[in-house]
This record gives C-alpha cells, structure tokens and sequence, in this order.
C-alpha cells in the first residue's frame, strides 16, 4: 500500500509509549478534519459545559495513544460563522 506523506516518530504529550508513529499528512491536517473544533459543544477550558462525546474521545486516546484524524458526530453543532452546505444527497 502507498502512504501519501511519511511516516514519522513524534514525541507523546500523554502517559504511555514516548514516542507516537504518525503520518505527516494525518498530523497536519488533524486539527482541521475534526470538527470537534468547528462545533458550539466543545469547550475543552471549561469542562462543566464541554461536549462529553468530546472529552470521552480525548480520554481515550490519551488512555491508548490513539490519534483520531477525522471527528465528528450527529449532535454536531457549527459555531456562529461556521458555513455548512446541505449537500446530503451526493453523499454516501
Ligand atoms: S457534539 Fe459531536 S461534533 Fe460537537 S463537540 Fe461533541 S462530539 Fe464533537
């Protein structure tokens, strides 16, 4: 199989192995492929109205070094000024 970017050791922020393998790619683009980020829900500094689908992810991949590239999930809430077009038939 080809891998578009590489594959590289980083340094891990949380408990567990020191070193992570990530793809280039995947890392780059993580923050902006998770929606998470773009939703009214999260609100990681302030943890009595933060999104608890949310901080059950993060718990998880911090507990297991597992790195999500794309989050979402159907409670989905764009912030203000976060643009989503309805382009629900051409999807599968
Ligand atoms: S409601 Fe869904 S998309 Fe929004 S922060 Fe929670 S898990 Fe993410």
């Amino acid at each position: 199989m080809q891998h578009v970017g590489k594959i590289i050791r980083i340094k891990n922020r949380f408990p567990g192995p020191p070193t992570l393998v990530v793809n280039t790619v995947g890392e780059g683009l993580r923050k902006h492929l998770n929606l998470c980020f773009s939703c009214s829900c999260f609100h990681p500094d302030q943890l009595d109205v933060h999104c608890p689908i949310a901080q059950q992810t993060f718990e998880f991949s911090k507990t297991n070094s597992v790195s999500f590239a794309l989050v979402r999930c159907a409670a989905f809430t764009p912030k203000p000024g976060v643009e989503v077009s309805d382009n629900s038939e051409s999807q599968g």
